[in-house]
């Protein structure tokens, strides 16, 4: 019989009618003939009221009792979930973190799952009842009670449907699904029908976190399917799927993150290792980075910029002041920035979108400070103070309001096939812990190199708003499929930017950019005709702090210059010599534990992006 997992938010649970409702809905899928197993958060502002009660006692609650305190507010909803369960007629049984199984390491309050055991669950599913786990908490090897962080019901559910093998893990929240953006900023955000799960992870930061983008990296790795559905009606709600939605539109969401900490070096050598010091420095110090643009060096020197929490923004600058200490170059930062991106699959196959993005924002006077890409995401760092507005424009622009309401979704989607190797033959055996080890390890699923790309970058341009939109109109107009896209800090009110194309579309760039550079007088462009560029692929490359730390050490090992270095959710692209990127491959292939490089891996097919 299939599984369908449920899971319930706080304002979903908030109240006796509510989980009555949520109990109704379990029961009516019990009915229809399917094995339901539901996940359940605190009831309401539950885990808020636990957190303040703790403030009133300590100002430094031990993280152990932190989680052993918090844990009950999922232990009170999973026993009033069963016992409205029961009141409808059906069999439930309510179970705890640890009654399940639910092993995690032990870094309380921010804890991940290592396994899940599926026997209880499954005994008692056959049993007939419903089985209403509760969701954040699990338990480490010597049964301390911890917690998966805010918002960790979502991941909890996205596991036990991987475990379970599920054909859907349904998410009933308050609101109708995913947004093409937050609708508190703009009102006439439109609720997406499909999103892929690439397109979902670079939405994370999306309608204040819809869902945990950990539970997204979960679905990801086992193939589950995933539907954000409202709870208070019988709405379709979003699928999240392995594919984009079909007939996939260019541009299918619009992100941001409204404060955002940048820190730049300037000035630091251009030579192999540098890259490794600083992000050893920040893997060390636990401080996870989010974009991170390195551009082109100039006279030996190269500038490299990320962002970070504005929590860990102090901490940043010491380690920063640490590393040019040793290497040389200076520290700029700036607090009060916004990261806006647009997303979707579309723009792999749409020249100009860029051009688009970059030109709404510069008739709207907003200037850009840094740009990155990835091939379905084009971010923008800008002041914070303009992030509303930037939303507002660039959902505009993309016309994302307009969106033709496609039907519903009718059906599961099917399953593409498993990349987990579960044992199915020893049953038992897979039923006593399900060895999915490791279930939240850092997945590097790819790790490809391209020499066929030419790199073109121009300097010393006012830093004005409208100065990427043109070079970008043009390049766009020439005709050529711009790849990769890097813009990184103004320096003394100039900026830079650099980008890849394909090999034979260099001289039509060069010429199409005489008309918009000829305003800007100073602008210098150079270009190198081969470049390597490589790219690691996988899901919580972010969220893992050393994922940068490894890749730059095992470049700086080989002695490998990196030239410019571009990130997103689910990618970091570097730019290395192009005679280096096989010895480059090899090196990364290996720290990532991928199979050497085979001559299918150091691609030539250009993918573009905008
Ligand atoms: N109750 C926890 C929280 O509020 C977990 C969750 O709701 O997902 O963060
Ligand atoms: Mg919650």
């Amino acid at each position: 019989m299939s599984i369908v997992v449920q899971k319930f938010g706080g304002t979903s649970v908030a109240d006796a009618e509510r989980i009555r409702r949520a109990a109704q809905k379990a029961v009516d899928t019990k009915r229809s003939g399917r094995q339901v197993v539901m996940v359940v958060s605190a009831r309401g502002k539950k885990t808020d009221e636990l957190v303040g009660l703790a403030a009133e006692i300590t100002s430094k609650p031990r993280p152990r009792e932190m989680d052993m305190l918090l844990s009950t507010g999922e232990q009170e909803s999973v026993a009033l979930m069963a016992m409205a369960v029961h009141e409808l007629g059906e069999e439930a049984i309510s179970l705890t973190g640890a009654q399940i199984g639910v092993r995690t390491d032990g870094s309380h309050t921010k804890a991940r799952i290592i396994s899940i055991s599926t026997q209880r669950m499954k005994d008692a599913l056959d049993a007939g009842q419903i089985v209403i786990a509760a969701g954040f908490q699990g338990v480490d090897e010597d049964f301390n009670i911890t917690t998966l962080g805010r918002g960790g019901s979502d991941t909890t559910a996205a596991a036990l449907a991987a475990v379970l093998d599920a054909e859907m893990c349904e998410i009933y929240t308050d609101v109708e699904g995913v947004f093409t953006t937050d609708p508190r900023v703009v009102s006439s955000a439109s609720k997406i029908e499909q999103v892929s799960y690439d397109e979902m992870l670079e939405l994370a930061s999306l309608g204040a976190g819809v869902m945990h983008s950990r539970s997204i990296e979960f679905a990801k790795k086992y193939r589950v399917n995933l539907c954000v559905k409202p709870s208070y009606l019988d709405g379709p709600g979003t699928l999240i799927s392995p594919q984009p939605a079909q007939p996939t539109p260019t541009v299918t969401g619009v992100a941001f993150v409204r404060s955002e900490a940048r820190v730049s070096l300037i000035g630091i050598p251009d030579h192999p290792g540098v890259m490794s010091r600083i992000f050893s420095l920040l893997s060390d110090n636990r401080i996870p980075v989010d974009m991170v643009v390195q551009n082109v060096g100039v006279a030996g020197t190269a500038n490299v910029s990320f962002t970070v929490g504005k929590d860990d923004l102090r901490k940043t600058l010491n380690v920063a002041a640490a590393a040019t200490g040793d290497l040389g170059g200076t520290v700029q930062h700036d607090a009060n920035l916004s990261k806006v991106s647009v997303v979707g699959h579309g723009m792999q196959t749409h020249t100009g979108v860029a051009a688009q993005m970059f030109r709404v924002l510069a008739d709207n006077s907003i200037n850009i400070h840094i740009v990155t890409t990835s091939e379905i995401k084009i971010s923008v760092l800008i002041d914070q103070e303009l992030c509303e507005r930037a939303v507002n424009a660039v959902h505009d622009g993309f016309q994302l309001a307009q969106q033709l309401n496609q039907p519903p979704h009718v059906g599961v989607p099917s399953k593409a096939p498993k990349t987990v190797t579960r044992n199915d033959t020893s049953q038992l055996e897979a039923d006593i812990v399900s060895q999915l080890s490791g279930m939240e390890e850092i997945v590097v699923s790819d790790i490809y190199g391209d020499t066929d790309q030419a790199r073109v970058t121009i300097t010393h341009l006012d830093d004005i708003p409208g100065v990427a939109a043109d070079v970008f109109t043009a390049v766009a107009d020439g005709g050529v499929l711009v790849d990769m896209i890097i813009q990184n800090v103004a320096l003394d009110g100039k900026s830079n930017i650099s980008f890849t194309v394909p090999p034979d579309s260099v001289a039509k760039t060069i010429e199409a950019l005489k008309a918009p550079l000829h305003k800007h007088a100073a602008a210098q462009v150079s270009c190198d005709e081969r470049i390597g560029k490589l790219s690691v692929v996988g899901i919580g490359l972010r969220s893992h702090t050393d994922v940068g730390a490894r890749l730059f050490r095992a470049l700086g090992d080989s002695e490998i210059n990196v030239q410019m270095v571009n990130t997103s959710e689910i990618k970091v692209s570097v730019v290395v010599a192009a005679d280096q990127t096989a010895t480059a491959l090899n090196a990364l292939r290996s720290t990532f534990e991928l199979s050497p490089n085979e001559d299918a891996q150091l691609s030539s097919s250009h993918s573009a992006t905008t």
